[in-house]
């Protein structure tokens, strides 16, 4: 028995990248998108970071837990004043460089923005700062043809600090206090390797 229906309201996940749609018939309809693709396709944002870990996709559930995934939905709806409005979720994690131990470091990423829709680029600009204006959606100009995947690359580049670092690095609180910083023409030892060292003093 199927009562699609009444399921209105769980959004269906699909695999592959978002399309473009109409961005003021998506808000007017209340339509919902979502899906999951690899973050290798979004070129603008991997660049300068570090080579993602590639994963096929072979569970929906498994994302965005496995890091090379992207996550989004996409929610189109009218604001309390009756103007189209997107809201978009995009959940990943990234593999970034730590700027202060070198290490590995995994950012997980879960960002949700709302965004009025305005028509053109010049209704953007009045912007108005109240003190309760933190919150207001930002505004987005529309289109026919509008492109998500677009947005989701954006909103994903916002997310990645100019300079990463742990919050509390692994191998650092050792290493801090002497200052052999003879790492002058010489290979960095890797984290695991330090860590192994530090293992065998005990
Ligand atoms: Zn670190």
């Amino acid at each position: 028995m199927t009562n699609t229906k009444a399921d209105a309201t769980v959004v269906h996940c699909s695999l592959g990248l978002p399309g473009q749609i109409d961005a003021f018939e998506f808000a007017r309809r209340g339509r919902t998108q979502a899906g999951v693709f690899s973050v290798h396709r979004l070129q603008r944002l991997l660049d300068g970071l570090e080579d993602q870990p590639s994963v096929e996709l072979v569970e929906l559930n498994d994302a965005p837990e496995a890091p090379g995934l992207v996550r989004y939905v996409l929610v189109g709806q009218l604001n309390a004043s009756g103007r189209p409005q997107l809201v978009l979720r995009v959940q990943t994690k990234l593999l970034l460089e730590c700027q202060r131990c070198l290490g590995p470091m995994m950012l997980s990423i879960d960002r949700q923005t709302a965004f009025d829709l305005v028509r053109r680029e010049a209704d953007l600009g009045e912007e108005s700062f109240d003190e309760d204006s933190i919150d207001e959606p930002e505004k987005l100009v529309g289109s026919r043809q509008f492109d998500v995947l677009d947005l989701i690359e954006d909103e994903l580049i916002l997310e990645v600090p100019y300079v990463p670092r742990h919050e509390q690095c692994t191998d650092m609180a050792e290493t801090e206090s002497d200052d052999s910083e003879d790492d002058v023409g010489e290979a960095r030892p890797s984290p695991f390797a330090v860590l192994e060292q530090l293992k065998s003093k005990r």
